[in-house]
């Protein structure tokens, strides 16, 4: 059974208008392909979070992870803007253009959570993550041109993209290094020098993915990762410094990548303890490059950067006869508490296993 909503949102965006037009106007938002979806089949309170579902509802686990994820927010994100609804759907319907591997999309001022992102267990930090893209999209649905809203209204384009017509990506563009390489009105050929960085492999798309990568990583910390210009256009845009958004959440060096492992690697004992007054523990590891200072060195690193982040406490070094290995407790004030540890497997006494640094975070919640 569906249940009909009444339009409730509330935004605390500071610009809902472009030029004349107000898109908070239910018409003209439905012009723009964006009508508020109706068929809400249930809702849950999350933290300050509505969300509205469509199709089976969430269950308890999985809607307190989006709490916890949407609490992470940075405010300086969320003071720009803010999404009209949050909606949890099974998948996207046929007609929401949205590359095939998405987790998640945005359609004008909504952002639509699908199965895929919870699938695979997601961390906190991965919804957080899949949630700013998507919210940067928003942003830069809310700084459409007037004249492309017009030719929308006109018919004179068929389906809204922020890519074609939003002043926001405009001028990430510019910042960036994308230039329109021979575009029509309102259809611009978006391209990047080819030895050009992005902030991602995803965000070589186009500038629209380009900036919502950027956003995303520095919203949870990994603004680090992100080539110069990049960095600088998300602190002009947002009013604030990356060190700033970094503060509290895991620091990981550039090159890093994220990946599973088969066998706890952290103290269990340690683990067990610290988690005696929370109800989450999620391991996240990390590959770090081979080519990062000898371990030692790289422990104190990892520590220095963990107390620029706000954090208190110490990486020691670990008993265990197999390989170098470094631990410790970690707090932001009124935050996560992180057991971090480091295995420097390019010195390891192992016949199998992988060849560079492992860094894992323990994220209690
Ligand atoms: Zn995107």
């Amino acid at each position: 059974m569906a249940l009909l909503l009444a339009a409730c949102a509330i935004s605390t965006n500071t610009d809902l208008t472009a030029g004349d037009y107000d898109l908070t106007d239910p018409h003209l938002l439905a012009q723009l392909g964006a009508a508020e979806i109706e068929e809400i089949d249930w809702q849950r309170q999350s933290g300050d979070y509505q969300i509205l579902g469509v199709g089976t509802p969430a269950d308890p686990e999985e809607i307190a992870l989006i709490g916890a994820a949407l609490s992470d927010l940075p405010q300086a994100l969320t003071r720009k803007v803010e999404a009209r609804q949050i909606l949890r759907v099974e998948a996207a319907d046929l007609g929401d253009r949205i590359h095939p591997d998405a987790l998640a999309f945005s359609k004008g001022p909504d952002v639509f959570l699908m199965d895929r992102l919870f699938a695979e267990r997601p961390n906190r930090l991965d919804v957080t993550r899949a949630y700013v893209h998507e919210l940067t999209h928003v942003a830069q649905f809310y700084a459409l041109d007037p004249d492309y809203i017009t030719a929308v209204v006109d018919g004179e384009v068929e389906q809204v993209d922020p890519a074609d017509g939003s002043g926001l990506v405009v001028d990430f563009a510019a910042a960036t290094g994308w230039e329109d390489r021979g575009g029509v009105a309102w259809a611009p050929a978006w391209s990047l020098a080819t030895e050009a960085a992005a902030s991602t492999g995803y965000g070589r798309l186009g500038p629209q993915e380009d900036m919502a990568e950027a956003v995303a990583l520095a919203s949870i910390g990994r603004g680090n990762l992100l080539p110069a210009d990049r960095r600088r256009w998300v602190e002009e845009w947002l009013g604030v410094g990356l060190d700033r958004l970094a503060s509290g959440r895991p620091w990981v060096p550039v090159g890093s990548e994220e990946v599973l492992a088969a066998e706890p690697l952290y103290d269990q004992a340690r683990v067990e303890i610290l988690s005696a007054r929370v109800d989450h523990v999620e391991p996240v590891y990390w590959n770090l490059p081979v080519t990062l200072p000898e371990h030692e060195e790289l422990a104190q690193t990892i520590e220095t950067e963990l107390r620029r982040r706000s954090m208190t406490g110490r990486l020691e070094r670990l008993d265990d006869s197999r390989l170098p290995r470094y631990g410790g407790e970690f707090t932001a004030a009124g935050r996560v508490t992180y057991w971090v540890e480091l295995w420097d497997f390019r010195e390891a006494d192992l016949r199998d296993g992988p060849r560079q640094p492992v860094l894992t975070y323990v994220v209690f919640w």
